[in-house]
């Protein structure tokens, strides 16, 4: 398994986003019942360390489309799109061993 630390963020075109994590993040996230989101303005993702290593993997692809969408495709990308794209896109890289973790270490 390949375990990938995203804390110190990811390039998309000329930005580079933040990711950030934490009790904070955890705690909006779990208000607008929500595992991550994607800030384009700021360029800063959000993701939740709530709920194990599948979810991060769900919910970091998504948003990293989401990035991609505003930055490559000027939104055009329609939302139920970005959903299948990234429950594709997910599926793959968890296939192939691929791992995102938050903490340097595997989540539970
Ligand atoms: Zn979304």
């Amino acid at each position: 398994m390949i375990k990938v630390d995203i804390r110190n963020g990811f390039d998309v075109g000329c930005f580079h986003y933040e990711v950030l994590s934490g009790s904070e993040v955890d705690k909006e996230l779990s208000e607008d019942k929500q595992y991550g989101i994607c800030n384009n303005i700021q360029k800063q993702v959000s993701i939740t360390s709530e709920f194990g290593v599948d979810q991060i993997l769900h919910a970091f692809t998504h948003e990293i489309i989401e990035a991609v969408n505003y930055v490559y495709c000027n939104k055009e990308i329609k939302h139920g799109d970005i959903i299948r794209i990234s429950e594709g896109l997910s599926q793959v890289l968890k296939s192939l061993g691929i791992r995102f973790t938050l903490d340097g270490e595997e989540s539970k």
